[in-house]
């Protein structure tokens, strides 16, 4: 599993065996990829909007900044119960997410990983361009924004003049973990990813020091019990302490100055930093395009869940009307009405009918299951 924090970009790190995977077309090299609709946002409103669009079969492409589908619940709280889900009395983050992959398997959506949409216009022709922050590029007759609280983003160390050496020597996503063999790394953080790749850099890396402003950490116990174990062996070091600043030489960073607990400030010569300080959300390009927002949502209408721009439809935590609360359940219901909203973009000639999965044999067919008899 490829964790949020370790965003490869690209879709091909952090996908189920069951996704398709499209590579990243770049822009200007290849044509855009033509969909019924694009959803915006894995979390759990974004992927069982899936399911919704998939009965009524209009397919569709999902793309997240994060790595990892789940949205909130993967990110914040992947281990903790969550109570008000129906029908589940009690189901963690990570495992809601799970069910949601497994009901939706059989429409295949494509997902596009790592990347954040960063441009959603209006074509003459009625459709949308949609463009991702890898240069993938879509025509969609419908768009689904279910962006939440805002694309992830890492939140990084605030220095002035240190961010001249992003990508170079600091970085907040591992891509390669055997590039650090041989270099001294400091890794920053308190966190699982911070724990993970430490441990993970041990016996590649010439030294692994760990940073951390506390001596307390937010990742699983036993990752933590088996850092002291190496830091006790000598095969790593853990700091107590805050980076304060940092030596450079022209456009070499050579060390980071570490303020300790005890008041004094350590010089800690480096070749990598590595910085897992979490993520933050950030609404970042939605507000951009267009569209009427309420105190940073989306407004919507609640018979469709629609946009002020027909076509672009707003479910779960990113929209607002009067009465919306932010809870999953009702993230579901928004996604099921937006689908029917949808349709008479994608087949304007097409009446489109309630239909049961539990009766309809025309549902057993879409979803791939045999049609139970009745007495
Ligand atoms: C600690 C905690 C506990 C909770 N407990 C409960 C509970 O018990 N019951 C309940 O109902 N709710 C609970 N919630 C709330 C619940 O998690 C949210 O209501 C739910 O996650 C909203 O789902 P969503 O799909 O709308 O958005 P999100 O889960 O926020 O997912 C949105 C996704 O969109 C992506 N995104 C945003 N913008 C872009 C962009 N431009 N490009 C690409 N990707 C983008 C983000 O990276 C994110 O992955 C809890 C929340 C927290 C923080």
């Amino acid at each position: 599993m490829v964790r949020m924090d370790q965003t490869i970009p690209g879709d091909l790190q952090a996908l189920t065996p069951e996704a398709e995977v499209t590579l990243p077309a770049r822009a200007g090299t290849s044509s855009p990829i033509e969909t019924d609709a694009v959803i915006i946002g894995a979390g759990p409103v974004g992927l069982f909007q899936v399911f919704e669009l998939g009965l009524l079969e209009i397919r569709a492409h999902v793309i997240d900044s994060l790595a990892e589908v789940g949205g909130q619940c993967v990110a914040l709280y992947p281990d903790k119960p969550i109570y008000d889900i129906p029908a589940l009395p009690a189901v963690s983050g990570q495992g809601l997410t799970d069910n949601l992959m497994e009901q939706i398997k059989p429409f295949s959506p494509t997902f596009h990983l790592g990347q954040e949409v960063q441009a959603v216009e209006r074509q003459d022709d009625g459709r949308f361009y949609v463009r991702t922050s890898a240069g993938t590029e879509f025509l969609a007759k419908t768009v689904f924004i279910a962006g939440g609280v805002g694309s992830f983003q890492s939140r990084e160390l605030k220095l002035p003049g240190i961010e001249r050496f992003n990508d170079r020597q600091i970085f907040y996503r591992v891509r390669d973990v055997n590039a650090f063999n041989g270099r001294n790394v400091v890794v920053a953080g308190g966190g699982d990813s911070a724990l993970d790749w430490a441990l993970a850099l041990v016996g590649k890396a010439e030294s692994v020091i760990l940073v951390h402003r506390r001596d307390g950490f937010r990742a699983a116990p036993a990752t933590v019990a088996k850092m002291r174990a190496l830091c006790e062996a000598y095969e790593m070091q853990f700091l107590v302490g805050q980076i304060t600043g940092f030596e450079a030489n022209d456009d070499l960073l050579k060390a980071v100055k570490v303020a300790g607990l005890d008041g004094v400030t350590r010089n800690v010569p480096l070749d990598a930093l590595l910085v897992f300080y979490g993520l933050s959300p950030k609404l970042g390009p939605i507000a951009d395009w267009g569209l009427a927002l309420n105190r940073r949502q989306l407004e919507v209408d609640t018979e469709k869940f629609e946009t002020n721009v027909p076509g672009i439809f707003a479910v779960g935590d990113i929209n607002s009307y009067p009465g919306k609360k932010k809870l999953i359940l009702c993230g579901f219901h928004e996604a099921a009405l937006a689908a029917f909203g949808a349709a008479k973009y994608v087949f304007p000639d097409k009446k489109i009918h309630l239909q049961y999965t539990t009766t309809s044999t025309k549902l057993h067919d879409v979803l791939g299951v045999e049609s139970p008899t009745f007495d």
